[in-house]
């Protein structure tokens, strides 16, 4: 078969599942994986002859999206904030919103300082690492419940070069933490049950529950937690931050707040409360 009819055969399949543009970027991705082309090379030779062989995993990964497994699992990596990053179901995607988090930390501090710095739910280690790689003085620990997804933060921060220790903890079950630390940050689970409803399936039917849902009756468990937490453990000019609920922003805001931290909200690209900050 020849590339473009491959790419025809590709888009017709799945249209009507997701938009055109969308069907378009993924091929150049399963492309890229399997065939060892990039895009340009696929615009310069459309008449390529994809073998049967080759065609064989490519089928594989287009029925996975027709069930819409997430197209970064059926590859196994992602890019964030410009670093590759290994994937699996044991840890969530990579999210843009969370790279905002990742510069608005790095554009509070210099890369010459020597910071001691935690992320508290790391998953596929994307804040800690990306924060390691640009931050080459800092020391950096990162925690997480699950050991699956430990062992693929420890693969990614290999993979990228950087040191950073993991550790398995529940954050729940901790009553302090062991050290002092200048940056306290985390993503922790904060979809509430009641917002499954508007999810979309490659998220609800494939990643990992553990690390997106929180109780509606207790949606800011961990930030009650974290945020006692790391009162007792920051350093003087330390400073938390949080990936939060953009529907729940104003309830953690305020979570901070009586906690005695000064708190500042910060918006994402899309205009969502996406962010925030505690310091004293
Ligand atoms: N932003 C993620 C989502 O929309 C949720 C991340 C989280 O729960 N920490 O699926």
């Amino acid at each position: 078969m020849l590339l473009k009819d491959l790419k025809i055969k590709f888009q017709q399949e799945l249209k009507g599942e997701y938009p055109q543009e969308e069907t378009g970027s993924f091929f150049n991705l399963l492309a890229e994986k399997y065939f060892g082309m990039n895009r340009l090379q696929m615009a310069l030779e459309p008449e390529r002859k994809i073998s049967a062989a080759e065609i064989e995993n490519f089928e594989t990964a287009l029925q996975k999206l027709k069930n819409h497994h997430p197209v970064q699992y059926i590859i196994g990596e992602t890019e964030f904030f410009g670093l590759s990053f290994k994937v699996n179901e044991a840890v969530l995607i990579p999210r843009p919103e969370t790279e905002e988090l990742v510069q608005w930390i790095l554009n509070n501090i210099s890369s010459e300082e020597n910071l001691k710095i935690l992320d508290i739910g790391t998953g596929s280690g994307c804040i800690g690492i990306s924060l390691a790689k640009n931050l080459p003085q800092a020391e950096v620990l990162a925690m997480d419940v699950s050991e699956k997804a430990l062992e693929t933060a420890k693969f990614n921060a290999a993979f990228n070069e950087v040191k950073v220790n993991f550790m398995e903890q529940n954050i729940l079950e901790l009553d302090k933490l062991d050290e002092q630390f200048d940056v306290i940050v985390s993503n922790p689970p904060y979809v509430r049950e009641l917002e499954k409803n508007g999810m979309q399936r490659n998220v609800l039917d494939y990643e990992p529950e553990l690390a997106l849902y929180v109780e509606d009756k207790n949606p800011l468990i961990f930030y009650k937690k974290i945020t006692k937490l790391a009162k007792e453990s920051l350093r003087q000019n330390g400073k938390l931050y949080f990936e939060i609920n953009q529907y729940l922003a104003k309830e953690t805001e305020i979570l901070l707040k009586d906690c005695g931290y000064k708190a500042c909200l910060k918006k994402d690209i899309f205009g969502n409360y996406r962010m925030l900050r505690g310091t004293f």
